[in-house]
């Protein structure tokens, strides 16, 4: 369906989880985190149900996403489900990659698309550092073993000003060597990110354009959403970038976000939407839960907020909305 301004919307983020086995520094704090109670998260059939309906609506893509997804039970038969809906063309995965290795064998099968996993560094003693977990290598591991299956990998990267700023070649060339698209995502002022500064595209994009030489824009499609793909001469895969603050794409958006507690967020900045949860355990039928997907992405503000109500976004939680 079209929302209010007449923008398509076609892809559904959805958080399976808060919890997460890593503790990334932009993400989660350490210790104390306030994990939502299990009556308020939505059972696996409700998430299901609501994926149902927006695909109804016009919702062709899903992402399963967290938290960690990998880390909530029942996560392939999930998948699995979602292929078989009726709409649902696309299912794929973003994750810390800490236990896609056990997933492997279930995963294709169950008809997932594609697999994108978070690296932003390639030093183990850094790794440790952003994560705050000695993984490192099952990290590793994973994308090269997940490489072997037919799932479409890429690399998801958030360079971090004084954090990771300085291994953007070589976590361009590790993609490049591996044959896996790269994306860097401009860090957003969200919950602990914004504690650490960003790192602008076009500070990367000139570092990679020395590396490699000129970058051309990347012909055709490729993935569900905001990414902009560039090909260099002297880079064997694709570099994408993903930047929500220097380079804003709100008028090309075509996403909404189904948060654990099955919120659903028509924008990540702001709080309206519609708790479609509430609506599904008063009694609310399928058609019901359809209306107030329609109604909630019918909300969705032209643009992001991100530069003017910044004490609100410190209290947002990435792990909670999704990513
Ligand atoms: N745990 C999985 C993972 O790390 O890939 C999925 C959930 S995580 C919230 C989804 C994505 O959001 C990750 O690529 C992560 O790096 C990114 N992310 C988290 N906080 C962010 C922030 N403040 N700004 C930009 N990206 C962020
Ligand atoms: Fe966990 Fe992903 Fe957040 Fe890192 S970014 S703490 S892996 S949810």
């Amino acid at each position: 369906m079209e929302d209010g301004f007449g923008r398509k919307i076609d892809y559904l983020r959805v958080s399976l989880t808060d919890r997460c086995n890593l503790r990334c520094i932009y993400c989660m704090p350490p210790e104390g985190v306030e994990l939502s109670p299990h009556n308020e998260i939505l059972r696996l059939e409700e998430t299901l149900r609501i994926c149902a309906a927006a695909a109804g609506l016009g919702i062709s893509k899903i992402k399963v996403t967290g938290g960690e997804p990998l880390v909530r039970l029942g996560v392939g038969a999930f998948i699995r489900s979602l292929k078989h809906c009726a709409g649902i063309k696309t299912v794929t995965l973003t994750t810390n990659g800490i236990a896609l290795g056990n997933f492997l064998d279930e995963l294709p099968g169950a008809g997932l698309d594609a697999v994108n996993v978070s690296l932003d560094t390639l030093d183990k003693a850094k790794f440790r550092r952003i994560t705050r977990f000695d993984k490192f290598e099952q990290v590793i591991c994973s994308i090269k073993a997940a490489q072997k299956t037919r799932l479409a990998v890429k690399i998801n990267c958030v360079p971090i000003r004084g954090i990771n700023e300085n291994e953007i070649i070589e976590l361009a060339n590790f993609a490049g060597q591996n044959k896996i698209t790269i994306r860097f995502i401009e860090l957003m002022p969200l919950g602990l990110g914004a504690g650490l500064s960003p790192v602008p595209q076009a500070e990367i994009f000139e570092k990679l354009r020395r590396e490699f030489g000129d970058l051309t824009p990347s012909a055709g499609q490729e993935g569900n959403g905001p990414a902009i793909y560039y090909n260099a001469a002297g880079f064997a895969g694709k570099i994408g970038f993903i930047s929500a603050l220097s380079h804003n794409f709100c008028g090309a958006c075509n996403r909404v976000r189904l948060t654990v507690s099955g919120f659903l967020k028509p924008c990540l900045s702001s709080d309206i939407g519609c708790d479609l949860k509430a609506v599904m355990r008063g009694g609310g039928d399928d058609k019901a839960i359809a209306d107030a997907i329609r109604a909630a992405i019918m909300l969705k503000p032209v643009r992001h907020d991100f530069c003017e109500n910044s004490s609100r976004h410190k209290q947002e939680n990435m792990f909670r909305i999704g990513g």
